[in-house]
């Protein structure tokens, strides 16, 4: 596995490997199995894998999140190794937002709502790096987790609106056994919030907005974002919480069918 840190390096290496099909997988790193799923997909699709990590200022409204998220480098680049990723890209900060940066991408409608509101720029950062990606890249496909529903969205829309030739390739949820979403940030919560934060999945398995709002007002020590419907492909009961300074997101599909969370009250007599 060869790890590059410069835009020039990553060119060099992967100018040789072309033709073949390209998979990217961006992340932050703390890599866990839910980033394992999108590499294990890459891997069976694509002869090269890259993957990016790279801890995106941009996309950080607050210096304290950008400076409490996790990271730990070697750890991750021993676990792409185990995935089986070809290259990893993890750029420093210059390198991405050179001096003098100016240049943004924004997917205005789609970026302002649900973590929109709440977290403004968030998907402008998004958006500004993870074109920068492919162009650095020129991956045939891109791998996302619909654990960041919005922002699988967003990429969508990115891809339609400026037509690049690229498959969004969007992965299910990896949940741990108690239905809760695996997350980097899941590692900053006390063994008490851990315990609490499973309260988000349960209420979401409703699959109702009023219900799951209900389930979460009776939750103490937790503040709730949002609680909303959103008309994405598929469309989803998405949620947000924060226990402090540290905020949780998930969604479930609204679709009939599986309750991928495991977590629903009812499901006996549910239509198929
Ligand atoms: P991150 O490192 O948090 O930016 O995540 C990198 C990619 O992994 C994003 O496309 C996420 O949606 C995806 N991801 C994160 N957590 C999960 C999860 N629990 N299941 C599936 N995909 C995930």
């Amino acid at each position: 596995m060869k790890v590059v840190r410069t835009i020039a390096e990553a060119r060099r290496e992967l100018a040789p490997l072309r033709p073949g099909a390209f998979g990217l997988v961006p992340t932050m790193g703390a890599l866990h199995d839910g980033h394992r799923s999108l590499l294990d997909a890459a891997r069976a699709e694509n002869k090269t894998v890259v993957m990016s990590l790279f801890v995106n200022p941009a996309q950080f409204g607050d210096a304290s999140d950008l400076a409490s998220y996790p990271q730990d480098d070697e750890r991750d680049l021993a676990f792409a190794e185990g995935a089986g990723v070809d290259l990893v890209f993890t750029p420093s900060v210059d390198e991405m937002y050179p001096p003098g940066f100016q240049t943004w991408v924004d997917v205005t409608e789609l970026g302002s709502i649900l973590e929109g509101r709440f977290r403004p720029g968030h998907f402008r950062g998004v958006a500004t790096v993870v074109l920068k990606l492919f162009e650095i890249v020129r991956p045939d496909r891109a791998y996302f987790g619909q654990k960041d529903a919005q922002q699988a969205e967003v990429i969508r829309r990115l891809i339609r609106d400026l037509a690049l030739e690229i498959e969004l390739r969007v992965l299910p949820i990896v949940r741990d056994p108690d239905g809760l979403a695996l997350s980097s940030r899941n590692a900053l919560l006390s063994p008490e919030e851990r315990e609490r934060a499973v309260s988000l999945p349960r209420a979401l398995a409703t699959k109702d907005a009023d219900a799951a709002r209900a389930a979460l007002a009776a939750s103490n020590g937790l503040a709730v974002d949002y609680i909303e419907v959103a008309d994405f492909d598929p469309p989803v009961l998405a949620g947000a919480i924060r226990f402090g300074s540290t905020r949780l997101i998930d969604n479930v599909p609204l679709d009939k069918g599986s309750d991928p969370t495991g977590l629903t009250p009812s499901q006996e007599g549910d239509p198929v």
